[in-house]
């Protein structure tokens, strides 16, 4: 069986490696001959909006995965028009993913609670939205928000007004949030099996540095009570999308234990990196499990664990942590080391506590 992944970067270089020992093949697309994943796997190169390319990807596949989830829902879905490859996760899930509002509406409508929003589209809806969130607020960009980008605490306008608001923003639709006091964040790494069997891991307590996340924790310090309604959450996400694969779900945890879900990513997450070190089954080989349409595997968690991501010049320290006896090191095989750039990570285990 051959999986194709439209997205070639460090994840999906995760995923081949931990499908390859399953028996299955690769084949990636992505815009660049030397991405992470092309040590491993053929990579057709082009836009992610090519349809005759994405086409060509997915009759030399059985299933059909991505990566990255800031890719062409409408390309894709005209590509496979009549072919019997399998997408997964489903076009829904990759939707809901891409926009914000659509992703808080979901949790709304599951129960799942969530950051108090309003979309921001006119000078109109953007005094609503302050008066119903308050300010200061969070502005997001509701689209192709990754690590921190596209984002900034909302006080007042910006000078210029409402439009030059928008152009710092780039001109596009935008959500206000209220700026949730959390006490924590944590996030839930989840995997529903084309049989609809679940599992979802334990939950990781993440710190983010400049917006971009630093480390994973486990334990989370949290209640187990509140672990479990994470999950529930997940599951119910996953559930009400038909979801097959992995999901990443991250919330803010209040100073009461109670949890505002504010995201999710359709994909594998770097949250979920540890499970590679410190449980049964990674979350790289549970999505390749799921999209194949094999069982899933078992999340438990054998160790305790904190991942740390090596950002641009933290390579650096490479040398030193390779003489720490109970860390596992992982680098992306990126050639240059720029600011901001994630190069690799490792995970530091101990005895399960
Ligand atoms: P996001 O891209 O939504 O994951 O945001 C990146 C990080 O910014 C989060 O992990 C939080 O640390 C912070 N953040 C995002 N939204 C909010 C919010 N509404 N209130 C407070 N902090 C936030």
């Amino acid at each position: 069986m051959t999986v194709g992944i439209v997205g070639a970067g460090q994840l999906g270089r995760m995923l081949a490696l931990a499908g390859y020992p399953l028996g299955l093949d690769f084949l990636f697309l992505d815009r660049d001959a030397s991405v992470p994943a092309a040590a491993l796997a053929p990579v057709l190169v082009g836009e992610f909006t090519d349809r005759a390319l994405l086409r060509k990807l997915a009759r030399r596949c059985d299933v059909l995965s991505f990566d990255w989830e800031n890719i062409s829902v409408a390309a894709l879905r005209s590509a496979t028009r009549g072919l019997r490859t399998r997408i997964a996760p489903p076009l829904r899930a990759l939707a809901t993913g891409q926009d914000r509002l659509a992703e808080k509406r979901l949790f709304e409508r599951l129960g799942v609670r969530t950051t108090r929003h309003a979309p921001v589209s006119s000078l109109a809806e953007l005094k609503r939205a302050c008066l119903k969130i308050g300010t200061p607020g969070m502005l997001k960009t509701r689209r192709m928000g990754y690590d921190g980008k596209g984002q900034r605490v909302f006080r007042n306008m910006e000078a210029g007004g409402f439009a030059g608001t928008c152009e710092a923003m780039g001109n596009v639709p935008l959500i206000l949030e209220s700026l949730v006091p959390f006490e924590r964040e944590i996030s839930v790494i989840a995997a529903r099996g084309l049989d609809g069997a679940l599992a979802a891991y334990d939950p990781a307590e993440n710190v983010h540095r400049n917006g971009i996340l630093h480390t994973s924790t486990l334990p989370a310090g949290i209640k187990s009570e509140t672990a479990a309604t994470a999950q529930a959450a997940a599951a119910k996400i996953l559930a009400a999308l038909d979801y097959v694969g992995v999901i990443g779900v991250e919330f803010f945890v209040l100073a009461d234990g109670s949890l505002l879900a504010n995201e999710m990513a359709p994909r594998v997450h770097n949250s979920g990196h540890w499970t590679e070190a410190a449980a049964t089954v990674s979350q790289f080989e549970q999505h390749i499990r799921a999209v194949a349409g094999l069982p899933l595997g078992s999340p438990a968690r054998h160790s305790d664990c904190v991942m740390e991501n090596l950002i641009g010049d933290d390579i650096d320290r490479v040398p030193a942590l390779l003489a720490e006896p109970d860390l596992m090191l992982h680098l992306y095989g990126k050639a240059e080391a720029r600011p901001g750039r994630k190069m690799g990570h490792f995970t530091r285990i101990s005895r399960r506590s």
